[in-house]
């Protein structure tokens, strides 16, 4: 233990040492089974009742409605891109049959990279279905090209009756999320969604990949799906969460008998559902992980627990960052109020002086630091297992390369 440094890496990421031991002894011994959690059956009944209370402790902790399952699927976010397109296209058919497929319409708001891999995705497999920006933060930027921002609520126009409304909570690149209360500038427009559409309830989309357990889901019970890799917040990588609502769940053969293409059937909700999350192999040693990162957020108060310990440490990040905007010697990616919780994008200012700051924090024990390689610069993660003691670590050792540089 005293070898692990402190990881502010972007995901996968840090995850809680007491989790990493009790890990180790269950990949040589699970529940007293005498068989290792990376070879034990996912039909054993001991991993049945595992998968279970997995499911329960999320719909626990955030407070999922019984209008929504929990299904543990692979592929990662990159897989949901696909499939919400997939499994709401054929959703959309199931209700109105006769409708000419350009008119069926998918809405997107684009914050930053990755929403903007969605879609780029939802292009790609629009076979027909138009593809619309409803949003698009760059347009609200200096430069006219950055994702540095939220859009303003007066920017977003959505369709009456889309069959999709996607967002990306939190940009993990670009280091913008709809953090804000609801109703101010910092949030997400709930109240701009389309009211009654004919096609029944919103079929409103939310990646949480990068913010998911971080604190409470603002509207959860209001989205059609919300998904999320496991990877930064919960576990390892290798299991995708989705929160879905009953009639997002369709038959998709049904569906393309009407039209459209067939849908993978490993991208599908319903067997999923079906089946307990099992109709096939699923990814063991990441479900049992992130059950011990959940069984241990529940002891600790969880998703309240950890919104009031991450907005402090983004709080104390955020601040050292001001004053070293204030003396010329740091520079914030994002505008101020706009920025994420999880992902504090910043850059260095000066010759070489990006590469001192980097240098600096490695020597000091503090890893995973740098930006991603399309905006450059540094990206400090904060996410559940960093501690407020790294925290505090970095935020000294920022504030003392300061004082160096200015
Ligand atoms: N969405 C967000 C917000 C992400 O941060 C990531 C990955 N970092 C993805 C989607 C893609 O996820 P994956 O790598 O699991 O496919």
């Amino acid at each position: 233990a005293e070898s692990r440094i402190a990881n502010f890496g972007a995901g996968p990421s840090a995850l809680p040492e007491s989790v990493l031991h009790e890990a180790a002894q269950s990949l040589l011994n699970f529940n007293g089974t005498g068989i290792g959690i990376a070879e034990i059956s996912h039909r054993s009944k001991e991993f049945d009742i595992y998968i279970k209370e997995t499911a329960n402790l999320i719909r626990e902790q955030l407070d999922v409605p019984s209008t929504h399952e929990i299904l543990f699927m692979q592929g990662g976010g990159t897989g949901q891109f696909s499939a919400v397109v997939l499994n709401l296209l054929a959703r959309h058919r199931l209700l109105h049959p006769d409708l000419p497929e350009q008119d069926r319409v998918l809405d997107y708001v684009l914050t930053g990279s990755w929403s903007k891999a969605a879609y780029t995705e939802a292009t790609r497999l629009a076979n027909g279905a138009t593809v619309r920006i409803a949003a698009d933060s760059r347009a609200h930027s200096a430069d006219g090209k950055s994702f540095n921002g939220l859009p303003p609520h007066s920017a977003y126009a959505f369709s009456s009756d889309p069959a999709l409304i996607y967002y990306c909570e939190n940009e993990t690149v670009s280091g913008t999320q709809f953090a804000g209360t609801e109703g101010t500038p910092a949030s997400f427009p709930f109240h701009l969604l389309p009211k009654n559409p004919t096609s029944g309830l919103l079929p409103l989309v939310g990646d949480y990949s990068s913010s998911f357990m971080s604190r409470p889901i603002p509207r959860l019970a209001d989205h059609a799906i919300i998904y999320a890799g496991a990877q930064k917040n919960l576990g390892p990588a290798g299991v995708t969460i989705i929160i879905v609502r009953q009639d997002c769940i369709v038959d998709v053969d049904a569906a393309y008998r009407i039209g459209g293409a067939p849908i993978p059937i490993s991208l599908a909700y319903k067997p999923y559902a079906d089946n307990d999350s099992m109709p096939n192999t699923p990814s063991v040693l990441a479900i049992y992980v992130s059950g011990l990162v959940l069984k241990r957020n529940k002891g600790l108060g969880g998703v309240s627990y950890y919104e009031e310990f991450n907005k402090r440490k983004q709080e104390k990040v955020y601040d050292v960052l001001r004053e070293g905007d204030a003396k010329g010697v740091l520079k914030p990616k994002v505008r101020e109020g706009e920025g994420s919780w999880m992902n504090i994008v910043f850059g260095v200012i000066g010759e070489g002086a990006e590469a001192r700051f980097l240098a600096g924090a490695e020597k000091r024990g503090m890893k995973g630091l740098k930006g991603h390689r399309s905006v450059g610069g540094i990206r400090v993660s904060l996410y559940n297992s960093v501690t407020e003691e790294w925290t505090d670590q970095l935020v000294a050792y920022i504030r003392e390369f300061i004082e160096v540089e200015s």
